[in-house]
């Protein structure tokens, strides 16, 4: 194999690295701590034609090809041991045209790399609330962030994405061009190739008025069920989620209360700041505040908020649901379960479904869920190893409480943690069959299955 490794050098600009090679750690290393494997090999790719000799060297000698971009997944699906990881990272560039308030994206950018470039236009799209996600894959699975009630999700935003197919080849896809791939890429996650880069509509978004708001936990279900009743009616301009959340030792938190397990919505205004107290007031009176750090702030400030409490190396356990309505009875079991909460990384989110993402038909992309009310996630999040028996804990039984009550099989693929592999078909919803028939055109021999695995229709 070594010779063949020094062929794909000889292919490649970017660094193949090897475990004889300095910085193999750094290399195989993902977002994930849970996932400590070693790869044969890692592609630093830095263009689309290095990313065509990695997918043909992997498919020439059988080896399982993991695609990494931001290196987020939870599952690890960004490395493997013993196959090739083709690593975007290197592929970070944005190209932003304010006149026609379009990106273009590299596929191994990360969220802080579009929001930096866009903001200096006073423009944005859809991403999540965490600027080392990486774009590529957060779009793939769907893209679920504080724009999406007023722009869609973030896949709804992709004009057009450059995908290297199982068979090496750059294809387009587009409205225009190659739309089934198109379909399937909005939602369908990363069975179809490598996607080399992305474009994004973008909207005029700059400062915001947002952050988060902190309440008494006693106050908690009171919290989520005023949350629920207003987020499915207010002005599409809010974005709000709820969580479960101790009180980091942040300065706007009284001392002593650094610690107490609280819970809290983080909010943001996109529309007019004058507009922001009367609208987020709803909010504000929905339970006695412990703290809250709401006010004007560029838009790329509030989505890089939370980075320094999770910083890459933490162990992940998630399990997630997609929420139909959120019942009184529903209500009840996250209040037993997310006072629970271990450690002040750990969280449950509870994102709206509604607004945009609602105008989008189920199937008109491979984003299923345009139904429901809620996309709901169980993160386990904790630095030191000796408290995985804790955690994982944690989220089984929480999981195992509120799931009853969500009224749907599946959950956000990329809120999914590494042992829910039968859920995968559900997670799809209606469109599984469709992926199915897809995959079986682009991917017949399933080369890219290190994902949310759809099965190439027979
Ligand atoms: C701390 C944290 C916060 C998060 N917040 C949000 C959020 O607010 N909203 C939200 O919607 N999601 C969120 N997620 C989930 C996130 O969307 C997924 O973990 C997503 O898969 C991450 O993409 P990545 O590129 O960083 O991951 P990677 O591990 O690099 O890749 C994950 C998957 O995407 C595929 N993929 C990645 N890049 C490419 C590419 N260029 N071409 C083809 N396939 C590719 C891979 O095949 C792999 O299956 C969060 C995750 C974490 C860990």
């Amino acid at each position: 194999m070594s010779t063949a490794i020094e062929s794909l050098r000889e292919q490649t600009r970017g660094e193949v690295l090897t475990a004889d090679d300095a910085g193999y750690d750094e290399a195989r290393a993902v977002y994930n701590a849970m996932h400590d494997r070693h790869p044969l090999g890692v592609v630093r790719c830095m263009d689309a034609a290095d990313v065509i000799a990695a997918v043909g060297f992997g498919r020439e000698n059988g080896l399982d090809l993991a695609v990494r971009g931001g290196g987020h997944s939870v599952p690890g699906f960004g490395t493997s041991d013993g196959g090739l990881v083709i690593d975007l990272s290197p592929m970070r560039n944005v190209q932003v045209d304010p006149a026609g308030s379009v990106a273009r994206v590299g596929g191994g950018a990360v969220l802080g790399d579009l929001d930096h470039a866009t903001h200096a236009f006073g423009l944005a799209t859809t991403g999540g609330v965490i600027s080392t996600t990486g774009v590529s894959g957060l779009t793939l699975g769907g893209g679920i962030g504080y724009l999406a009630r007023r722009h869609g999700l973030s896949c709804d935003n992709l004009l057009s994405a450059d995908v290297v197919t199982a068979d090496g080849r750059l294809l387009t896809a587009s409205e225009r061009q190659n739309e089934d791939l198109f379909w399937a890429l909005r939602g369908g996650g990363g069975n179809f190739g490598v996607v080399t880069s992305l474009e994004f509509q973008l909207h005029p978004v700059g400062e915001i008025v947002g952050g988060p708001i902190f309440f008494e936990l006693d106050a908690a279900a009171d919290v989520m069920r005023a949350y629920r009743d207003y987020i499915a009616k207010a002005p599409e301009e809010l974005g709000a989620f709820f969580c479960f959340q101790i009180a980091p030792p942040l300065p706007f938190i009284p001392e002593d209360r650094h610690g107490d397990t609280l819970c809290a919505l983080v909010t943001c205004w996109t529309g007019p700041p004058a507009e922001a107290d009367t609208v987020l007031e709803p909010l504000r009176s929905a339970g006695p505040i412990v703290a809250e750090h709401v006010g004007p702030m560029p838009y790329p400030a509030l989505n890089s908020a939370f980075d320094g409490l999770l910083p890459a190396g933490l162990q992940h356990y998630w399990k997630a649901d997609f929420v139909k309505e959120l019942t009184d009875d529903a209500i009840d079991a996250h209040f037993e379960h997310g006072p629970k909460v271990p450690c002040v990384q750990s969280t449950m989110h509870m994102y709206p479904i509604n607004g945009a993402v609602h105008r989008v038909g189920s199937d008109e992309t491979a984003f299923a869920y345009r139904d429901v009310d809620f996309a709901c996630v169980i993160a386990g999040m904790w630095p030191d190893p000796a408290d995985t028996e804790a955690n994982t804990q944690w989220v089984r039984e929480y999981y195992a409480a509120i799931h009853p009550h969500s009224g749907t099989d599946g959950g956000y693929v990329n809120f999914m943690g590494s042992d829910d592999e039968d859920r995968v078909a559900a997670n799809y919803g209606g469109n599984y069959e469709r992926l199915a028939k897809i995959k079986a055109i682009y991917d017949p021999d399933n080369l890219f299955h290190l994902n949310q695995n759809i099965q190439p229709a027979k």
